[in-house]
């Protein structure tokens, strides 16, 4: 950073499908509210733009109120008036888009998973710039995230920069390549975008169907900067494994691509003073996690004193090892999805009760094969002692899950971040995780001699088989019941570790001033 651009203030723009904690599917809400609320903290105006969804936390919201203004937008033809309503959350100005459309796109009881998805966020890209110009903004960078608003790139280039928005740089984050919003080509001139031009290999077509048109693509040629979430995923993805097709886009926009690591919002996910949990505690005051495992026990009806079982914890399923009585608990918090490694989790179950654990996982999924599949072990251990399944999104839940685990699983065949194993280290759960993206980039062997012990903070596993996990799992196990002092010592060193936004936000607040300083000294010569 240069001296004179750190004086001045950016003003960023964040257009997204979710926000934490009002609007939050997963790890994309976390990371828009984070990374906006760092960046507010390091002087730049950041505002948010969010469709108005019925089945928001409105409680969550301050100040709510709807705009004398409506923004009409165009869609299929005709101009469609939204009614912008605009509020607070946690400490961040959000407007939020409701658009009056007979087809009441975002009046749907869930937020995602409609057929018609892809119209849906279409729709609202377009409608989130069309307030912004409207509104007479000057952005300098707007942010776009995920194939839901990866339609801002084109729309703002091929649009909106000729009627006079077009102070910005834009910024795309991919947060997972898996989804890449491809329609049929078509479908995409439904927000005004010319398909004749877009639907072209060097533009929006999809790389293996060439009728589609691919949303996320078009955010990767389209955008000045593009991101995803962690180093080592940013490697993966450039690999014909990895980039789920996208990889030779992404190798031909190599210079403007980088991998920076999420954090998480360490004044949210703070066990000292977190008021969800039974007890507050520190690292330098384990009691209160001890009492936190049995608050945890007695709600679940699980065993409450064989002190020689871990909790092991996963934040799809927990499987939380508590380490004050020797009955470790492990926790896993996570959608149950391929992704992460359901097979293993599965596994864990099992083999946690084994090795004389207990297993607390809370997790749901949008594949109902899989979410019949837990509902089978669920009631299989409903009168378990040492095992329990919780299948739904509950954050309240999540939290005394951390506080309750002394194990934290994160089995993933790929993950591109993951929230949940800094979440799990900040309430003293020492993570599981197997060497892959972001995990690789954040979750170190305590056996791994090739690190500086310094950074050793867990049990990681290569290979994703039951072998694999075990080799990890086993270890974990010995480890509590071995050497109690160590374990300690391990749980209070990962709780003071610095997962925290901090050095992220600096990361991506050095892009946008680099992207918007080249932009203006282009536009003097
Ligand atoms: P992803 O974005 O792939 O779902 P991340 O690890 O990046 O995974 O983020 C997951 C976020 O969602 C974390 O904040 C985690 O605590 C939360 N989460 C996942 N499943 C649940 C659940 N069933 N109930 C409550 N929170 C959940």
């Amino acid at each position: 950073l240069t001296s004179a651009s750190t004086r001045s203030a950016l003003h960023v723009i964040h257009i997204a499908a979710e926000m934490a904690p009002v609007a939050k599917v997963g790890g994309l809400g976390d990371v828009v509210t984070g990374l906006g609320k760092a960046l507010q903290k390091k002087g730049h105006l950041v505002e948010i733009i969010l469709p108005k969804y019925d089945c928001m936390q409105y409680d969550l919201i301050h100040n709510l109120r709807a705009l004398d203004v409506e923004v009409e937008s165009y869609f299929d033809g005709q101009l469609y008036k939204n009614k912008i309503w605009i509020g607070t959350v946690e400490g961040l100005p959000v407007y939020f888009v409701e658009p009056y459309h007979p087809d009441k796109f975002f009046w749907r009881g869930q937020f995602y998973g409609e057929n018609d998805d892809f119209k849906r966020f279409s729709f609202f890209s377009r409608a989130a710039l069309e307030l912004l110009l409207q509104a007479g903004k000057k952005p300098d960078i707007i942010h776009c995230h995920d194939w839901q608003t990866a339609f801002v790139a084109p729309l703002y280039w091929d649009l909106y920069a000729s009627k006079g928005l077009n102070s910005a740089r834009i910024c795309f984050t991919c947060h997972n390549f898996e989804y890449q919003g491809t329609a049929p080509a078509p479908e995409l001139a439904s927000c005004g975008l010319d398909v004749y031009q877009l639907n072209r290999p060097d533009r929006m077509q999809d790389n293996s169907a060439h009728d589609r048109i691919n949303a996320v693509k078009g955010a990767v040629v389209f955008s000045n900067i593009v991101t995803t979430v962690s180093p080592t995923y940013a490697q993966e993805v450039r690999s014909p494994e990895g980039g789920r097709g996208l990889h030779s886009t992404l190798n031909s926009h190599s210079k403007k691509f980088i991998g920076i690591l999420n954090g998480i919002d360490t004044d949210t996910w703070n066990p000292s003073t977190d008021s969800r949990i039974e007890v507050q505690y520190n690292s330098s005051d384990l009691q209160g996690k001890a009492a936190n495992k049995q608050a945890l026990r007695r709600r679940l009806g699980l065993l409450l004193s064989d002190s020689t079982r871990p909790l092991v914890a996963c934040q799809q399923f927990l499987i939380a090892a508590i380490s004050s009585f020797l009955v470790e608990q492990i926790g896993c918090i996570t959608r149950l999805v391929p992704q992460k490694g359901v097979h293993l989790i599965r596994h864990a179950i099992y083999r946690t009760i084994e090795l004389g654990g207990q297993f607390v996982l809370l997790g749901s999924s949008p594949v109902h094969h899989i979410q019949r599949e837990f509902e089978g072990i669920a009631s299989q251990f409903q009168n378990d002692d040492n095992v329990r399944l919780i299948l739904k999104y509950d954050e309240l839940l999540s939290r005394s899950i951390y506080a309750a685990s002394d194990i934290f699983i994160i089995p993933s065949i790929f993950e591109p971040c993951g929230l949940t194993q800094m979440i799990a280290m900040r309430y003293g759960a020492i993570p599981i995780a197997r060497k892959t993206g972001g995990l690789n980039d954040s979750v170190f062997d305590v056996d791994d001699e090739t690190i500086p012990p310094e950074f050793r903070n867990g049990f990681t596993f290569l290979s994703p088989d039951e072998q694999g996990f075990n080799g990890a799992l086993d270890r974990a196990i010995q480890y509590y019941k071995n050497d109690r002092e160590s374990w300690e010592h391990l749980v209070q060193k990962v709780m003071n570790m610095d997962f925290s936004w901090e050095s992220s936000a600096e990361q991506y607040e050095e892009l946008y001033v680099k992207s918007v300083t080249r932009a203006r000294a282009a536009k003097r010569a």
